[in-house]
């Protein structure tokens, strides 16, 4: 047999089944058992590869989408490196709207994948023309063939998730799994994830993680918007001062809320206890299973996924910087040791 030469096609072959990693020690005092499906294991480090592959793949099923168009969406995380990734093997232009407040080192990743910046003003109002939003609109219109991905409305968000995410973790527990824990921020993730595991299990638990300050736990609980739940945090990437589409509040049974301090203190704490290394929100859904469980919503017989979003390594100028949380007052004497230092 002639000799074959086994290597992927590109990096996006490598997007979405991504690993399931029982958790051992951190839960070692829990009932149940603890499974972290880790999306920093996506080529792009985060669950948002998925997504940025699905609107793509789609807009060019649709033919809207040719050689030389332009990708446009307002973000300097996760979803502007993922889309910065996929249209650099796919040959399309990425421009991203961002904000003045994101730091150099984001703008520079994103750079490094070949996108095009606009870096808006963050105080300005949203509806300013000159707001991260109205410029990612505004190019919009004027670059024929372009699309705006726009995730926390775009339904294709969640479709991403229903069709990947979801399956993988119903396969990867044999349909063992009784609860879900993950985060909300579009919500896209935790909504296509849960959709698709109820419709082959009705009885999953499915519990959303949601920041202080975030309008998202309140809206659940009586579908209205409250402004008074919206003061500035830290976390990023969870939680939302809008409403957004992509979330299906009808599917996800419940939400809890974290705070920035602890969700840091246990990002770090799953490096020491799992070595896992992974980002500020994976901290935060690691805390919501810890008030989960001290609230006794596990039995032993529970199977508990956790989605672990993003990897570690966007966050060395902020949680796993002694500085940064030290300049957040994150360090009181008990906490400082209980956690150990992380040697940078
Ligand atoms: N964690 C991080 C780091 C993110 O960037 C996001 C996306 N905003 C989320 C969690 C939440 O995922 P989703 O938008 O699918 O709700």
């Amino acid at each position: 047999m002639a000799k074959s030469i086994q290597a992927y096609d590109n990096i996006l072959q490598l997007v979405g089944n991504t690993p399931l990693i029982r958790l051992n020690d951190i839960v070692s005092n829990f009932d149940g058992n603890f499974y972290a499906k880790v999306e920093g294991f996506n080529p792009g480090h985060s669950a948002k590869d998925r997504i940025a592959v699905h609107i793509v793949e789609e807009a060019e099923r649709k033919g809207i989408l040719k050689k030389g168009s332009t990708v446009i969406e307002t973000t300097s995380g996760n979803t502007g490196f993922s889309l910065a990734m996929v249209c650099m093997i796919k040959g399309y232009d990425c421009i991203l709207a961002v904000s003045s407040k994101s730091s150099n080192d984001k703008i520079d990743m994103l750079r490094s994948m070949g996108a095009k910046v606009y870096v808006c003003p963050a105080h300005v109002s949203a509806d300013d023309p000159r707001s991260y939003y109205e410029v990612a609109k505004q190019l919009h219109r004027e670059i024929e063939g372009s699309i705006y991905i726009n995730q926390y409305f775009n339904d294709l968000n969640i479709e991403a998730h229903y069709r990947t995410t979801g399956p993988e973790i119903w396969e990867q527990t044999n349909g063992l799994i009784t609860h879900l824990v993950a985060c909300s921020g579009t919500g896209g993730t935790i909504s296509g994830t849960a959709r698709y595991l109820k419709e082959q299990n009705p009885d999953i638990n499915v519990i959303g993680v949601d920041a202080y300050g975030s309008v998202l736990k309140k809206y659940h609980e009586t579908r209205e918007f409250d402004h008074n739940e919206i003061y500035p945090y830290r976390i990023e990437g969870l939680g939302k001062n809008l409403i957004p589409t992509a979330t299906d509040f009808d599917i996800i049974d419940s939400f809890i809320k974290v705070t920035d301090e602890e969700s840091a203190h246990t990002a770090r704490e799953i490096s020491h206890k799992e070595g896992i290394f992974v980002g500020y929100t994976s901290g935060a859904v690691m805390q919501a299973v810890k008030q989960l469980d001290a609230m006794d919503t596990f039995t032993a017989d529970s199977n508990v996924v956790l989605i672990f979003p993003d990897h570690g390594s966007r966050y060395m100028s902020k949680i796993y910087s002694d500085k940064w949380m030290e300049d957040q007052g994150f360090f009181d004497k008990q906490k400082a040791a209980e956690v150990k230092p992380v040697e940078v």
